[in-house]
């Protein structure tokens, strides 16, 4: 069943895309003789064991060691419990692991200091099944609040969110309300906010799980286009026909186990 294949090239991370983001940008580069494959580390796992308080039996996931490099495209799929929302959820900080090491953009999150979490955050933009907009403000309003809550002047917020709204194919649905728009527009709507401020990386849990898969393929395209800008991008995902049409990178979880980690791969081996 775990079929590992070699892990293939992986593009190397544009320079600009490193500006502004000073963290990454110092992470030290592996050696060209050692792994050519790879670009600055984004994510790194080493036996990483997340148990949660009310089920001390059954960790989330347990002794996980895997790497992201920066520009690569990760599907995380698994059966419902699997541990993919954990595998999400420890990215940014919001659950912290019970034990192992595990390093995101920089920083060392089993000894992050409290003050620096916010920096953390503002490297790591979140999408998720239920978009999460605010339901009073409108389109351009709740993209320019993810700006402005990181002190951004309104100058920049002037010429950014219009800009990233451009970019998810929604400038002319500025105006409106998250109510007047369909599913995959608030997606959409959702995902421009998550990179209106260019973070290195893109983490999404189930993005299209409430959308068709017209839809859904769509929302995908898009976060195509976004890691071939250099953002690194983690779906968390059970949508199998997507996975296989991609044919990226999949890591797969049973139980709270990586069980497969493979180059351009599918779903699962069996259906
Ligand atoms: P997935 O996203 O793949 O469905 P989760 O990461 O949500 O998986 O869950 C992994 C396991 O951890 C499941 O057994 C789930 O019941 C358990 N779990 C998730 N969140 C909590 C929590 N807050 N408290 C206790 N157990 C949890
Ligand atoms: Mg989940």
């Amino acid at each position: 069943m775990a079929k590992h294949s070699k892990r293939s090239k992986v593009k190397s991370i544009p320079k600009a895309q490193l500006e502004g983001t000073g963290k990454l940008a110092s992470l030290p580069t592996v050696g060209e003789e050692e792994a050519p494959q790879s670009g600055p580390l984004v994510i790194s796992f080493r036996h990483l064991t997340k148990i949660y308080d009310a089920q001390p039996e059954k960790p989330a996931l347990e002794d996980v060691t895997l790497d992201i490099h920066a520009g690569e495209f990760v599907f995380l799929v698994g059966h419902s419990g699997s541990g993919k929302t954990t595998f999400i959820r420890l990215l940014n900080r919001e659950i912290v692991a019970t034990r192992g090491t595990l390093k995101v953009a920089g920083e060392d999150l089993m000894n992050i200091k409290g003050w620096r979490i916010p920096y953390l955050r503002r490297n790591i933009g979140c999408v998720f099944q239920d978009f999460k907009l605010l339901p009073n403000r409108t389109v351009y309003e709740n993209v320019a609040f993810a700006l402005e809550v990181i002190g951004k002047s309104s100058t920049v917020v002037r010429k950014q969110a219009p800009e990233v709204l451009r970019l998810v194919g929604l400038e002319a649905k500025m105006d409106k309300m998250p109510d007047q728009l369909s599913g995959g527009e608030q997606q959409r709507v959702s995902i421009a906010r998550a990179v209106v401020n260019r973070p290195p990386l893109l983490i999404c849990d189930e993005p299209t799980g409430n959308l068709d898969p017209q839809t859904s393929l769509g929302i995908m395209r898009l976060l195509e286009r976004i890691n071939r800008t250099g953002t690194t991008i983690v779906v968390a995902t059970h949508d199998r026909e997507m996975v296989d049409n991609m044919r990226r990178r999949v890591i797969a979880l049973e139980n709270g186990h990586v069980v497969r980690d493979q180059d351009k791969g599918v779903y699962a081996f069996n259906a």
